[in-house]
């Protein structure tokens, strides 16, 4: 399904393709028609799409899955979950109604199809990654479920022959006092609705909460209860597609166009990726940075940042990669190269003129593209990391201090050091200590920043100033900065901006 400037197949080769096997690449190319919102995702996507579609997609897929991940382990309700995912929704993957009559509807419907296969390849290798992505796509299907337009609704669930046997009329009379006991006395006619007789094995949520009638085997099962046998279903024939797509998996490594992708994805599920966005340097109401003004601006800056720098200020020095990690940080909320300079020679104050400019001027021009790299850097230099590259890459050696300190730092020395930046409440550090020891980084510190931040969140919520997107989990250093920035100085002439989601504009 992917189209690209270069083929595997050599055009020779090609020529000479068996007539069956033309027939089947005829075949692979149709274009589909989606009927409905919903889907079952039984077919595999057929058409061409280009690598960066086949990349983007995914990525926005995986925005919108790691979003529900964190309501769940923010332990929101669903009528929040439901609020909070709806702008996050509708930045990343809309998907609007058969009746909204868009020109767009198809092709919304080909990437959320598209975009669920691409990472269902992505996740399949291990069982602990299988059952992750078949319990968020589950909670996105239910979303989507409960928020379609009922009569679309019904019309998928009729195309999806999910062999339920409706209860006749005669059965219905029949056992209408145990059906209605088992309703739970919310209904007082059984033929107030449609019931449907299922094995009992589909529907174990509701046979053991007793919320339906069971007869040899058969649950009975009404028609309000509907969304959970849809839902079992499409849990049920999503893990068993996952264990057959798991063991086709070996024969996608071959592809070296697809293989460093999906690799990256995978890796994406520890905390998703993102690219730095220049709009995280523009900040209203922040007057030019300069070298002086950065230990004041350092209150703002995530844990990772602020170990750093208050181990710069302690030692005088620091390490090749913390420099690295810190200047690119730097000047991703818009330090200049020379400010930057500057900041490091103060900074440095126990070194001669002469040794700083031999041993580090150089490496700092480098990091801004001053100087060095090919051709492409030259002018732009390095991008700031995200918070998915710190959380991955090897972990420091003694006497470093890069990286994200919620995965670096043992948890007692975590805790001691939020307690020294002001994280002082013992329900907050009880849970980040649960949260490291679950290997949740990213959500420890997004749930700092929440209290940290949360009289502010509360204004900007409370008078509407700030979508749900403006406040979606923190996934870049620098975006943290901005949001926190932006935050602490609300009603200083900075109101009514757009703060910048991490998933803003993706710059390399
Ligand atoms: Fe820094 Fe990201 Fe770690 Fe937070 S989660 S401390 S922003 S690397």
């Amino acid at each position: 399904m992917i189209r690209h400037d270069y083929s595997r197949v050599e055009p020779k080769r090609r020529a000479n393709l068996s007539h069956k096997k033309k027939q089947f690449a005829k075949a692979e190319f149709q274009e589909q028609n989606y009927e409905h919102r919903l889907n079952f995702y039984i077919l595999p996507p057929t058409a061409e799409i280009t690598l960066e579609e086949f990349e983007q997609w995914a990525i926005n897929r995986l925005k919108v899955l790691s979003e529900l991940e964190a309501c769940t382990f923010r332990n929101k309700s669903p009528e929040e979950t439901a609020e909070y995912m709806k702008s996050i929704l509708d930045k990343y993957m809309p998907m609007r109604a058969g009746t909204s009559k868009s020109q767009y509807l198809q092709e919304e419907r080909k990437k959320d199809h598209y975009s669920h296969f691409i990472l269902r390849l992505a996740f399949a290798a291990t069982e602990d990654l299988r059952r992750r992505f078949s319990r968020l796509e589950t909670m996105l299907f239910q979303l989507r479920f409960k928020d379609d337009d009922f009569i679309e609704r019904q019309s998928f669930v009729r195309s999806l022959n999910l062999e339920w046997d409706e209860v006749q009329e005669a059965e219905k009379r029949e056992l209408k006092d145990r059906l209605l006991a088992a309703a739970g006395g919310s209904m007082k006619n059984s033929d107030e609705q449609e019931w449907f007789k299922v094995d009992w094995e589909r529907v174990p949520v509701l046979v053991e909460q007793r919320r339906v009638f069971v007869k040899r085997g058969k649950a009975y099962v009404p028609q309000r209860e509907q969304m959970s046998l849809v839902v079992a279903e499409f849990t049920k024939k999503l893990d068993e597609a996952l264990e057959l797509t798991s063991r086709a998996l070996p024969r996608l490594d071959e592809d070296d166009r697809l293989a460093p992708i999906l690799a990256h994805l995978s890796q994406s599920f520890t905390a998703p990726d993102a690219a730095y966005s220049s709009s995280d340097a523009n900040i209203d109401g922040l007057s030019a940075i300069n070298a002086n003004s950065i230990d004041t601006l350092s209150q703002n800056f995530p844990l990772c940042m602020r170990v750093l720098h208050n181990t710069l200020r302690e030692n005088s020095h620091l390490k090749h990669f913390g420099r690295l990690q810190y200047t690119l940080f730097l000047k991703g909320i818009g330090l200049s190269l020379e400010e930057c300079i500057l900041f490091w020679r103060k900074s440095f104050k126990l070194m001669t003129d002469d040794k700083f400019t031999k041993e580090y001027r150089y490496n700092i021009r480098h990091a801004y593209g001053d100087v060095g790299g090919d051709s492409n850097r030259r002018g732009r230099g390095y991008t700031p990391y995200s918070c998915q590259k710190l959380l991955t890459e090897p972990l420091p050696g003694p006497g470093q201090t890069h990286g994200c300190p919620y995965r670096t730092f043992t948890p007692d020395n975590l805790i001691s050091t939020l307690q020294r930046v002001g994280v002082n409440e013992r329900d907050v550090l009880k849970t980040v200590r649960e949260d490291v020891g679950k290997q949740r980084y990213h959500v420890a510190c997004n749930r700092v920043f929440e209290w940290s931040h949360k009289k502010e969140i509360k204004k900007v919520k409370d008078d509407g100033s700030w979508s749900a997107t403006d406040l979606d989990t923190i996934v870049h250093p620098n975006t943290y900065f901005k949001r926190s920035w932006l935050l602490k100085h609300l009603g200083e002439g900075n109101t009514g901006i757009v703060p910048g989601g991490s998933g803003d504009r993706m710059e390399e």
